[in-house]
């Protein structure tokens, strides 16, 4: 899933400075999950907003809420296009590609950001979430005992470990595990050990151009027609 964290209620009061109509447009899947942009958050940043406008200022503005499935679709952002016409600005509280995507779609109307989009990662329980995966399009999870080099070493060492190793922390945060000891003793219990001493050539950074296009194979097929 994507994590993403609420900004502060100040920075978002200083984007949408001096407007009186404005909408909060939430995302109901990844940013729901991680308590940052889903129906509740939406609430909560829009009762603070009015509150902190009439505080500041004594007016009164109008924040409107609502929240789709997924901000990053067309199919989902249509249905609530009439509900978002006609405010000065929209606070979305996706990640950043559903800001993007609702900032294209919108055209005239500014969107801005309600959360930090963080990383791809996983939900460990009890409020805490873990990167995972760097999107680099070429996975050697199957290699490296579903561990992966990429995102938890600190050097991304494809080949790894480093010299500076030491007792299975990582030289360059030592409350951090290295990623190559993980790796190692997964591949060991899974009797894999040979997989070690493979050497990874280095990535093809071409592939990694951004941004990136990926047209389904299917579609591909449909195009040639
Ligand atoms: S190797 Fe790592 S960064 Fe690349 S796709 Fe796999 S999990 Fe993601
Ligand atoms: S100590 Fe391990 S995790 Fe840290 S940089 Fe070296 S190989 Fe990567």
């Amino acid at each position: 899933m994507i994590v993403a964290q609420r900004k502060g209620i100040e920075e978002v009061k200083k984007m949408v400075e001096g407007k009186s109509r404005i909408l909060i447009a939430g995302c109901g899947t990844c940013v729901a999950v991680c308590m940052a942009g889903g129906e509740r958050e939406v609430s909560i940043l829009a009762s603070m907003l009015r509150i902190a406008v009439k505080l500041d200022s004594g007016r009164d503005i109008e924040v409107a809420e609502i929240t789709m499935e997924r901000q990053c679709d067309r199919e989902f952002i249509e249905p609530f296009d009439k509900q978002m016409r006609g405010y000065e600005v929209v606070i979305s509280t996706a990640c950043g590609i559903g800001i993007q995507f609702l900032a294209e779609y919108l055209g005239d109307i500014p969107v801005v950001p309600g959360v930090n989009t963080k990383f791809l990662g996983s939900n460990e329980g009890g409020g805490t979430w873990f990167e995972r995966c760097r999107a680099c399009g070429e996975c050697v999870l199957g290699e490296t005992g579903g561990i992966c080099p990429i995102t938890i070493c600190a050097k991304n060492l494809l080949n790894g470990p480093c010299g500076g190793t030491n007792k299975g922390k990582c030289e360059v945060d030592k409350d951090k595990d290295c990623a190559w000891t993980l790796i190692y003793r997964r591949l060991e219990k899974l009797g894999a050990l040979d997989n070690i001493r493979k050497i990874f050539p280095p990535q093809n950074y071409h592939a990694q151009t951004h941004p990136s296009r990926m047209i389904h194979e299917a579609y591909q097929k449909e195009e040639k027609k």
